[in-house]
């Protein structure tokens, strides 16, 4: 069997940890090749001891990298593109993915992807950079991952929709008076999920549910009115895919990111692994599905209505989020000062055309400029 060299950019994340774990089970098909961080250099050096990839980058700079380490963003860029690569995991949070993925698919690689943030803002250029260079995108997103499952080689002429699925995050029942007194702590307290800070955040708000929604138009080629959102506050349906004949498929399975993982590294495959967790219906006698309350959770209608208009408008959605988010995270603005900074921030840019990397990065500054100002930070 030849084994494949893979890349974890964001290794020392929630779904980069998660992503050695699967790997080290898998050492017969996979080899860790190169892994990156931001700058948790005690954890990064206990990953780089246990795996020996032949390339370990942080991105922060002035975090003194040991001998042989490489320093600064452009570790992104060069790991994703190594010869001794053919799998780049990119679980990067945010923006920062951007350009890791656009040189791994456009270098012929596979991309593994959890940063979703990556193909809301530029869909259609990563698109292009995949044809271009052969490379292919495959989800780790637990939902994208379920679709790309339950679609099993059928082309988008045979759906009808897709349902995801939404935990509904720690405050499905909250009303508009206590949303507006949520305080970080309850923001993160996940009821489903244990993930890194943003996309908690992005849970609690839907913001996340939005930047899906966008994420499998890009995916799957399908159009807005072919996507639906569901609360499912179990988490153990992924996702539904309707086909047109009526017939409703759906993946399941303890909430957990390592299967997502590992069919994004074996795809179409399947490969054994008896320590993935495992699933016992008769432990879920009640599985429930709920309308999204979507007057409290502006974020998800605001996140969709930038997808359907399409150019720059989906970077400027991610980037007002992201940098409210960061805002919020510093206790500087309130939980739902987020959908105002988003709402503020679509109403003023994106018109703009998103067809090249700079017009894309030229509306990404924009918005999170926009929100800076909006909260005179
Ligand atoms: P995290 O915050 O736990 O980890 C992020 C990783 O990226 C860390 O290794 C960090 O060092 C690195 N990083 C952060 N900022 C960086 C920058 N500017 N430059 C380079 N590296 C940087 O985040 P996470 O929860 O693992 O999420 C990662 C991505 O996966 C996000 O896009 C998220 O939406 C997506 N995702 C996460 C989950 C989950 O279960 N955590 C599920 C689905 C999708
Ligand atoms: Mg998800």
């Amino acid at each position: 069997m030849t084994v494949r060299g893979v890349a974890v950019l964001g290794s020392t994340g929630s779904v980069g940890t998660t992503a050695l774990r699967v790997l080290a089970r898998h050492q017969d098909r996979f080899r860790v090749a190169a892994i990156t961080a931001f700058s948790n250099t005690e954890l990064l050096e206990a990953q780089a001891a246990q795996f020996k990839p032949s390339y370990v980058g942080v991105c922060a700079n002035g975090t003194s990298p040991h001998p042989g380490w490489i320093e600064g963003s452009k570790c992104l860029v060069e790991a994703a593109t190594r010869s001794d690569v053919s799998i780049v995991i990119n679980a990067i949070v945010g923006a920062a993915g951007l350009d890791a993925t656009l040189a791994a698919v456009t270098a012929g690689k596979r991309v593994a992807l959890a940063n979703k943030e990556t193909l809301v803002m530029a869909g259609a250029l990563v698109a292009e950079a995949c044809r271009v260079g052969g490379g292919e995108l495959v989800p780790v997103d637990s939902e994208h991952s379920a679709i790309l499952q339950c679609l099993a080689g059928r082309s988008c002429e045979d759906v009808r929709r897709l349902v995801l699925t939404a935990s509904g995050g720690p405050f499905r029942e909250w009303d508009s008076d206590r949303l507006a007194k949520a305080t970080i702590a309850d923001a993160l307290q996940h009821p489903t999920w244990k993930m890194g800070r943003k996309i908690s955040i992005d849970s609690a708000t839907l913001a996340n549910k939005a930047l899906e929604v966008i994420e499998a138009h890009f995916l799957f080629g399908l159009s807005y009115d072919q996507i639906e959102v569901v609360v499912h506050p179990q988490s153990i349906v992924h996702s539904f895919v309707e086909f047109v004949d009526g017939s409703v498929l759906a993946q399941m399975g303890a909430p957990s990111m390592e299967l997502p993982v590992l069919y994004a590294l074996t795809h179409p495959d399947r490969v054994q692994d008896d320590a993935m967790p495992r699933f016992d219906p008769v432990a879920w006698p009640a599985l429930t599905f709920e309308r999204v309350r979507t007057e409290s959770f502006p974020a998800l209608a605001l996140g969709i209505a930038a997808g359907r208009r399409g150019g720059a408008a989906p970077a400027v959605f991610n980037a007002a989020n992201e940098q409210a988010v960061n805002l919020f995270l510093e206790n500087k603005i309130s939980f739902m000062d987020v959908a105002r900074a988003i709402e503020s921030a679509l109403s003023s840019c994106g018109d703009d055309l998103a067809d090249t990397r700079f017009a894309v990065m030229k509306a990404d500054a924009a918005a999170r400029r926009h929100v800076l100002e909006m909260f005179a930070c």
